[in-house]
């Protein structure tokens, strides 16, 4: 069993920072709250970030966005020195500018994650990772306390650029499906009907299938508790954000993901931040 310091024990990192206790690691974690701190049972109360990351074999952290990981890591804290020897894991999700910022000259992974806080709950995240074969190797039986599907996707950064096309296309998928819902609504085909026969023909996808952004058809979907999430559409919206700086970055071509931005920057501004992503079909209807 390894020591482990973990960092950012928020609704993702809470969790998962218990299951690797659960899975009988010697887990010391920090995090600016303290009342997330005391909420982490079976783990050790660390004085700072530093404090957790001394003497670990892994150190991990899952903090909202890339300043934090920037500061948490170079800044005046000093965690990157104390962890020194460690296996480094980013599970935030962040640009991958500041993945592989962070990185260099360090033995690290980026590895952000999908599955939301049910699958932090329940260890059946998907981890999606940048970074050296070795450190991916060695930190491979600590990710596996934590998640199901674990996919080395290429040098550092990888895990990142993923994460944001992937969700790019979840988004334009999920506004895909409610439009047509908004549209069969309007031509009096119900949705019942509509799900009948587009999840066993060619417009099936997992925002169909599995998330359906209308009540009914998916017992387990968001919609059917109005729209309690879930994953928030402001996260969405972030990770949107976060597709963009890469297209803009790299000069691809992203017409619909800019779109998808545009239109969940809209239902965030009008209030559906807190609501699930897939809300934004009572958006659609106008
Ligand atoms: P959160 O806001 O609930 O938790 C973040 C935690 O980090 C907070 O407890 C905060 O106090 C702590 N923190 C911030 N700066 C810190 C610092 N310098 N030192 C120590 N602690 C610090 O966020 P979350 O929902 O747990 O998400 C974390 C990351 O995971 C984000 O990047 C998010 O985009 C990503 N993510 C979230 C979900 C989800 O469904 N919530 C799903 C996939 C990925």
């Amino acid at each position: 069993m390894a020591r482990i310091g973990f960092v950012g024990l928020g609704n993702m990192g809470g969790p998962m920072a218990r299951n690797l206790a659960r899975a009988g690691h010697e887990v010391r974690v920090f995090d600016l709250a303290p009342a997330a701190i005391a909420a982490a049972t079976g783990c050790i109360p660390a004085a700072s970030a530093a404090d957790a990351a001394t003497g670990a074999a892994f150190v991990i952290t899952m903090l909202p966005a890339g300043k934090h990981v920037r500061d948490a890591w170079l800044g005046t804290g000093g965690m990157a020195a104390a962890a020194a020897g460690a296996v480094l894991i980013d599970c935030s999700t962040i640009d991958v500018g500041t993945a592989r910022e962070v990185a260099e000259g360090r033995r690290m992974l980026d590895a952000p994650v999908s599955g939301g806080t049910m699958g932090a709950e329940n260890a059946s995240l998907t981890f999606m990772v940048g970074g050296p074969e070795e450190a991916f190797a060695a930190a491979q039986p600590i990710l596996a306390a934590m998640g199901k599907t674990i996919v080395h996707c290429g040098a550092a950064g990888a895990g990142q650029a993923a994460k944001a096309c992937n969700n790019m296309l979840l988004a334009i998928s999920m506004i895909g499906t409610a439009e047509a819902f908004v549209l069969a609504e309007k031509l009096g085909l119900s949705h019942q009907a509509l799900f009948d026969v587009a999840s066993k023909s060619s417009g099936q996808c997992w925002a169909l299938t599995t998330y359906c952004p209308v009540p009914g058809p998916v017992p387990t979907s968001p919609a059917n508790r109005d729209y309690v999430p879930g994953f928030a559409a402001s996260l969405m919206e972030k990770d949107l954000g976060l597709a963009q700086q890469a297209a803009t970055a790299t000069g691809a071509e992203t017409p619909l993901g800019a779109h998808a931005l545009a239109l969940y920057r809209r239902f965030v501004e009008e209030g559906g931040g807190g609501t699930d992503f897939s809300g934004i079909v009572r958006m659609l209807r106008g």
